[in-house]
């Protein structure tokens, strides 16, 4: 019989690897996990609403997935090669109503949604120590998967045109040699600021001439209010740069399908990286996904519908908090950032109690200290009527009895 000793039971426990020690988790998980309470509406995750996934069209597109015959029965349902499955690499390759084709001499392998492309990228890229160059205000999960792999993470400030490049081309000038240089090109997560056509080029030009690798992470791209976002990056710097698509935004998270546009010789390592994590990604999610992009008049109208409908939603929070919060009004994506007269990260236990919840802006701070006074709110959850019912909840937490301060 075993039997268990509670006194000596934690020094028999085995250590993790040093490297387990780095991870930690998602500030945004963590606190969505407190603040999601039955009466609050939520301002803070980053969820596309209900209406925004197609879920009839993804159920036709599932039973001709599961009835595709490969050479072993359902192709959906056995193994799969790692790069992913061909109908989903062609349709990217050639492009859709989501995202343009993907860049000439640049090589995709899908994965298991983009987050995954960001940890294959670190992996293969970047050894503890490393400096990494993010935007501050960083995407959490971007800015957990370097830490996991031992990054320094250095933050180049963002403003309305994204990344200073001005800033990063005199930190390079100072002797920064970075691996990778992070970016959200398109209606960041969380700035909602995308990067101008003259940065682009300038980004691209800094990564030629240093030769750090861009990592252009590009989920927002079809949620664009107004016209076609700028080329990617890659255009510029096919050779130094690593995009990263999405089904998430424009079909549905849940399907866990993203992919990766690599260099062609980075595309082998990535993929045997890829190899002794998952395999592959299932194919039944691409099947769907790379049917729903092949449907180029069902695919047009649902994106129609999701942009107008987030336009809407996107003008009635700013309109309702313009006031007390100082924004920008948002031109795509799912976010609107701005700066309350407030610290917001001690306004959230009041903002809750009233029944409204938000991510504070020193969760996404690269440089501690930043962003104390900003704050992340999504417009792309809520419908109209509780997105109004929020925001004056969040005028009640900001402002005092005596009427809004604005900064
Ligand atoms: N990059 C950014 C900027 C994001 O906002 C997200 C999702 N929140 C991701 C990557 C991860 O998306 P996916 O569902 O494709 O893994």
């Amino acid at each position: 019989m075993i039997t268990t000793d509670s006194s000596t039971a934690p020094s028999r426990r085995p250590r993790l690897a040093a490297g387990a020690r780095r991870y930690r988790s998602s500030e945004i998980r963590d606190l969505l996990a407190v603040i999601e309470q039955p009466g609050v509406l939520s301002l803070a995750g980053g969820l596309p609403a209900a209406a925004a996934i197609p879920t009839a069209r993804i159920q036709v597109a599932a039973q001709r997935a599961l009835a595709a015959p490969g050479r072993y029965g359902s192709l959906a349902l056995q193994y799969g090669p790692t790069v992913g499955v061909e109908a989903l690499r062609a349709r990217l390759a050639a492009g859709s109503a989501a995202y343009p084709a993907s860049t000439p001499g640049t090589a995709l392998v899908v994965t298991t949604g983009s987050q995954q492309g960001l940890d294959l990228i670190a992996r293969v890229l970047v050894d503890p120590g490393d400096p990494v160059v993010v935007e501050d205000p960083v995407y959490l999960g971007a800015r957990q998967v370097f830490h996991a792999h031992g990054a320094r993470l250095i933050g180049v400030p963002t403003d309305s045109e994204g990344m200073d490049t001005e800033r990063l081309a005199d930190l390079l000038a100072g002797g920064l040699r970075p691996r990778l240089v992070y970016c959200v090109p398109n209606f960041s997560n969380p700035s909602g600021s995308s990067l101008s056509p003259p940065r682009r080029r300038r980004l691209a030009a800094l990564a030629e001439h240093y030769g750090f690798v861009i990592v252009e992470d590009d989920p927002y791209r079809p949620l664009g209010f107004g016209p076609a976002p700028p080329d990617p990056i890659s255009t510029h710097a096919p050779d130094h740069t690593v995009f990263l698509g999405s089904a998430s935004k424009c079909i549905a998270p849940g399907l866990r399908v993203g992919w990766i546009a690599s260099p062609p010789w980075l595309f082998d390592t990535l993929v045997t990286a890829k190899q002794s994590i998952d395999l592959h990604t299932p194919p039944l999610t691409q099947l769907i996904v790379a049917e729903i992009l092949a449907d180029d008049a069902f695919l047009g109208s649902h994106l129609e519908h999701v942009r107008t409908d987030n336009a809407a939603r996107a003008s009635d929070l700013h309109g309702a908090v313009a006031d007390f919060i100082r924004c920008d009004a948002p031109t795509g994506g799912m976010f609107l950032w701005g700066r309350a007269a407030t610290e917001t990260q001690a306004m959230l236990p009041r903002a809750v109690a009233r029944g409204v919840a938000y991510v504070p802006g020193a969760a996404f701070a690269v440089t501690a200290g930043t962003h104390a006074h900003h704050l992340r709110l999504s417009f792309a959850t809520l419908d109209g009527p509780d997105l109004l019912a929020a925001a004056d909840r969040l005028r009640g937490a900001v402002c005092g009895p005596t009427g809004c301060e604005r900064e």
